[in-house]
């Protein structure tokens, strides 16, 4: 058979590199729920429409990068491409809002894009996020904030990260910054790519997003979004600005951000990295005041971001963060078929005092059995040969500190239960 391997864009996530992951769950687990926010986890696939409906009919992943197929009774189901969606479908079947008016929630998982491969950016990556409905406030917007600072900072990553903030301000706002947008771009549109084009005459504002330098040049000079605020949204705006200020949480206006998604609404921000090249983006999110509405729940405000795991992971390499890996305490050598019976029993007591004990299941020689131990880091080996099975002792070799003793087989137990490890 022809080697197998895995599907272009996803990846193993192989054990020489899982602490890195844990060490991030962690961090992120630990401040959502200082925070106040509680877990939530949904499917991996959902009704195509969900994502139709809430990313926009015109977005890149809706358009291009959904994993959609008909299933057997003829219904269109997608591998999600981003988890707000989902989150808000189930916060609107499940009825979360009627159990308290304000709801924290944070998720984290894999998610499905059918974009280009490249580093940084995969078609089976995973995002950790948080999402808070009911709260329409700036504060609420700080929270959210604070949050991906906190883990961020407690990351390494603060320091070569930037917050780029904006406000795409209310319905109104963008309806008449649209028309604004598209005639100061009337003269420029014919030399503008194919992509910018389309954009003109379906989502002019994610014009602003452009990857060419040539249109961003002329765009440099386009009207501003914030000069199309109303009151309520320049209010908003500015109180959130006040707040980070509070915080000495550092910010960079950005009037072009406006984020891909169809559903934001006012606040949109993102952090960028200053070490991560072409796919900088770490972390981006907004408020999103009418997607409960959309998806057929009672009006609804909320904020939320996402961020992306893979990069954070290069982000943290890069920034030389030292996360553990969880070796073994005590490995256990059994240097005698006749003690194999004393050592599953002696290893399994140990277990139960919580330690991590690894034996050997191979047969191996005392020798390679020590190798093993050493190359495991382990902090302890414990070692029953004839001499020990005769004497019902057992030999506690202490590599931390370089010492080897025999004790009797009874006070195993108490050794390990006085020690803190
Ligand atoms: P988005 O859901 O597009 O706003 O993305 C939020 C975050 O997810 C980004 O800032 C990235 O860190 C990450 N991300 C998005 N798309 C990919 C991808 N294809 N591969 C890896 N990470 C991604």
């Amino acid at each position: 058979m022809k080697k197998l391997h895995s599907i272009k864009g996803t990846h193993d996530i192989l054990p020489n590199e899982i602490h890195k992951w844990k060490a991030l769950e962690s961090i992120v687990n630990q401040t959502c729920e200082q925070f106040g926010y509680q877990e939530i986890r949904n499917p991996i696939f959902e009704e195509t429409r969900l994502f139709s409906r809430s990313v926009g009919e015109e977005t890149d992943i809706v358009t291009k990068e959904m994993y959609s197929w008909e299933d057997v009774d003829g219904a269109s189901l997608t591998l999600r491409p981003e988890l707000t969606a989902s989150v808000v479908r189930s916060y609107i079947q499940h009825n979360l809002g009627t159990l308290s008016p304000i709801q924290r929630l944070y998720y984290s998982g894999p998610l499905f894009r059918r974009e280009r491969p490249q580093k940084g950016r995969q078609r089976q990556f995973h995002q950790f996020g948080v999402e808070a409905f009911g709260s329409n406030n700036p504060e609420q917007d700080v929270e959210i904030i604070a949050i991906a600072w906190k883990i961020l900072s407690l990351c390494g990553l603060a320091n070569d990260t930037t917050l780029n903030l904006n406000s795409i301000g209310s319905n109104e706002c963008r309806n008449n910054y649209r028309t604004a947008l598209k005639n100061y771009l009337s003269p420029y549109i014919k030399d503008f790519s194919k992509t910018s084009q389309h954009r003109f005459d379906t989502n002019p504002l994610r014009i602003l997003d452009t990857k060419s330098e040539k249109e961003q040049e002329i765009l440099n000079d386009a009207p501003k979004i914030s000069d199309y605020h109303n009151k309520t949204d320049s209010t908003h705006f500015e109180s959130l600005k006040e707040f980070l200020k509070d915080m000495d949480l550092p910010f960079s206006i950005n009037h072009k951000l406006v984020r891909g998604l169809d559903y934001y609404t006012g606040t949109v921000f993102e952090f960028n990295s200053d070490n991560l090249g072409a796919q900088d983006a770490l972390l981006g999110g907004g408020r999103y005041n009418r997607l409960v509405e959309t998806l057929g729940g009672k009006p609804t405000p909320g904020i939320g971001f996402a961020a992306g795991i893979e990069r954070f992971l290069i982000a943290m390499e890069q920034s030389n963060f030292d996360a553990k890996k969880s070796n073994p305490d005590v490995y256990f050598v059994c240097a005698e078929n006749k003690a194999l019976s004393r050592s599953i029993v002696i290893s399994s007591r140990l277990r139960s005092l919580n330690l991590k004990v690894v034996s050997d299941t191979l047969r191996r020689s005392m020798k390679s059995q020590l190798r093993e131990a050493n190359k495991l880091k382990v902090k302890f080996a414990l070692i029953l040969g004839e001499d020990e099975i005769n004497n019902s002792t057992i030999t506690l070799k202490d590599f931390t500190k370089g010492t080897q003793k025999t004790i009797p087989q009874s006070e195993v137990m108490n050794f390990f239960e006085d020690l803190t490890i």
